[in-house]
């Protein structure tokens, strides 16, 4: 399962920012996670408590943002949602897109004492 190892990445990312502020507790961790970086936040939501069992994080809350797919049409340079990766451009049918938002997953913040 790969959110195992993710939510170790984020812990240990956590856990070195929280030493260095000075911090002996984490109480919240806030992640992004983009409709198309193929994570579940279930998964992680489980494997979460796991990780932080017996490190400063132990009874920390995770609070994650599902960020939707965002994409630029290549041809016209529109600006669109694509409800899948595979969704053409609404405005000129194109399939030729790159993707702005929604594809990786990034620690946005956390809160500690
Ligand atoms: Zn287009």
């Amino acid at each position: 399962m790969h959110e195992l190892s993710l939510c170790e990445s984020i812990v240990s990312l956590v856990m070195e920012s929280a030493i260095r502020e000075g911090l002996t507790r984490v109480t919240r961790v806030t992640v992004d996670i983009g409709a198309a970086s193929a994570i579940d936040p279930d998964a992680l939501l489980f494997c979460f408590p796991l990780v932080t069992e017996g490190t400063p994080a132990a009874s920390a809350e995770l609070s994650i943002n599902r960020i939707a797919l965002k994409a630029r049409c290549t041809a016209c340079g529109a600006d669109f949602a694509p409800e899948s990766l595979i969704s053409p451009c609404p405005v000129c049918g194109g399939h030729d897109r790159s993707l702005t938002a929604g594809r990786d997953m990034r620690v946005v913040s956390f809160e500690g004492e």
